[in-house]
């Protein structure tokens, strides 16, 4: 983990280097609406210093960043009214699940039924 990386997307979001719609931050989280939403929500909760994705999250510390985040997404799923309906988080990792951004991001996604398996 290190505050940030250069040419990072995600890491000039939380700068505020490149503009985002932020739904709410936490001391260490960003929630920010994603550019190509495929749901009626689609949010992303991303860590404010830059981890390259769920498996460089190790340690104590991370794994102490790891719980606040899916506390702070649960918690941002709530202020979106997305409790009832209920919804889907999802990090894809490397290549295979398709990660295009290598910074750790939750995809909080609901407002609509979603079928399993993911494609
Ligand atoms: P992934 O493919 O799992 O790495 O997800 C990356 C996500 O970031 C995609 O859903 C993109 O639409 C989204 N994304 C990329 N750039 C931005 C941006 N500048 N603002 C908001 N979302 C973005």
């Amino acid at each position: 983990m290190s505050s940030a990386a250069a040419d990072c997307i995600f890491c000039r979001i939380v700068a505020g280097e490149i503009p985002a719609t932020v739904v709410r931050r936490s001391p260490d989280a960003v929630a920010f609406r994603d550019l190509d939403p495929r749901a009626p929500t689609h949010v992303l909760v991303i860590p404010s210093a830059h981890v390259g994705a769920v498996r460089d999250a190790t340690g104590p510390e991370g794994e102490a960043l790891l719980g606040r985040l899916l506390q702070f997404a649960a918690e941002v799923a709530t202020e979106l009214g997305l409790d009832a309906g209920g919804y889907r988080l999802v990090t894809n990792t490397g290549p295979d699940a398709g990660q295009s951004v290598a910074h750790l991001h939750l995809h909080l996604l609901g407002g609509r039924r979603m079928s399993w398996p993911p494609g």
